[in-house]
């Protein structure tokens, strides 16, 4: 069983199958955590990525490509892809190297993006995401990590990351409704109503 995670940026597609991993036995593929990954040991592909993460651009189809085929060499459970593909180029490639089972389309506006990425908090030793308006302690609950703010959550970037969206990524919700696997989820309800949902497709 493979599925994707589409959504605008701060639809809580990271949150969902970070917890979803827990229980479904699928592996967690985030193009996005693996770009921030590649930053911090500043890679050859990491300082490419940079310029477009921090200016909210999508990273180019070539190297967001290759870098997936090379971590699915190795996949050996089912794989939630989460901000993967971004663009038809992407999905193109990715129809040829795995079968994709289910899409789940998390639907919000961008009044809720913006107040949930701007107060954004992300713990750096275990990527736990929380936010300012119902956590207000500067370490991570679970780890007792120091939580920080992703360099690409202001108000500026969020708004260009969100037109990426619409023209880049927003046409595959149709690329697959007309492949009939695409689930509409309201990405705006509580964490566990959006699991339980999510749960009951992958189990069919
Ligand atoms: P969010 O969904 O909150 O925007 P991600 O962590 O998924 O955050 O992505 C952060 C940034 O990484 C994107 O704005 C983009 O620059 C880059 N990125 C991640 N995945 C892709 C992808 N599949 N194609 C191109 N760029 C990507
Ligand atoms: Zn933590």
């Amino acid at each position: 069983m493979n599925l994707i995670f589409l959504g605008p940026p701060g639809a809580g597609k990271g949150t969902v199958a970070a917890e979803l991993k827990k229980t479904s036995g699928l592996d967690h593929l985030s193009t996005g955590d693996m770009l921030r990954e590649e930053m911090k040991n500043e890679t050859e592909l990491g300082k490419i990525a940079k310029e477009y993460i921090e200016s909210g651009k999508l990273v180019p189809d070539d190297l967001i490509i290759d870098m997936v085929k090379n971590r699915l060499e190795n996949a050996d459970a089912g794989i939630m892809f989460d901000g993967f593909p971004r663009t038809v180029a992407q999905a193109e490639a990715l129809d040829k190297i795995a079968h994709i089972d289910a899409v789940i389309n998390l639907t919000t506006t961008i009044d809720v993006i913006i107040e949930r990425i701007g107060g954004r908090r992300i713990c750096r030793n275990c990527g736990k995401v929380y936010n300012v308006s119902w956590y207000h302690k500067d370490t991570c609950e679970d780890c007792g990590g120091e939580l920080y703010t992703r360099a690409d959550d202001t108000e500026e970037t969020i708004r260009t990351r969100y037109d990426e969206y619409l023209k880049k990524t927003a046409p595959l919700i149709d690329y697959y409704r007309v492949k009939g696997i695409v689930h509409d989820i309201d990405a705006n309800g509580d964490i566990q109503t959006k699991v339980d949902a999510i749960s009951d497709i992958i189990k069919g």
